[in-house]
């Protein structure tokens, strides 16, 4: 991949810092980090699901769903965490349990 303009990553970083919908959705989020703006994003070593910042340490989710293929980056709140497998939940319904109907991202209502 190219490396990321710098201005094209700054006007990327403000615009999510103000807003995360749809982060998922941009490929050029997964190489900036939302803390410090920095473009110095590797892989995880001790978790395949996640990316860290070489600048601050933030480690973040962002990975293809094992079931859509859609991307799920924990910082777009419109996927949550798990609180059962304790990856991220996909705008699919599915995380990383085995079995998606039983992950738990909020109360039961009942
Ligand atoms: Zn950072
Ligand atoms: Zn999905
Ligand atoms: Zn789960």
């Amino acid at each position: 991949m190219e490396p990321l303009d710098k201005d094209m990553a700054k006007k990327l970083f403000e615009q999510y810092r103000r807003n995360r919908d749809n982060i998922r959705n941009s490929p050029e989020m997964a190489s900036i980090c939302l803390i410090c703006g920095s473009i110095h994003i590797i892989p995880s070593s001790e978790d395949n699901h996640q990316l860290v910042c070489r600048n601050c340490g933030f480690a973040f989710f962002r990975y293809e769903c094992a079931a859509c293929g859609n991307t799920i980056d924990g910082r777009d709140p419109l996927n949550p965490g798990c609180r059962s497998c304790g990856l991220r939940v996909c705008t699919c319904g599915v995380c990383g349990c085995p079995d998606a109907e039983n992950h738990d991202t909020k109360e039961k209502s009942a």
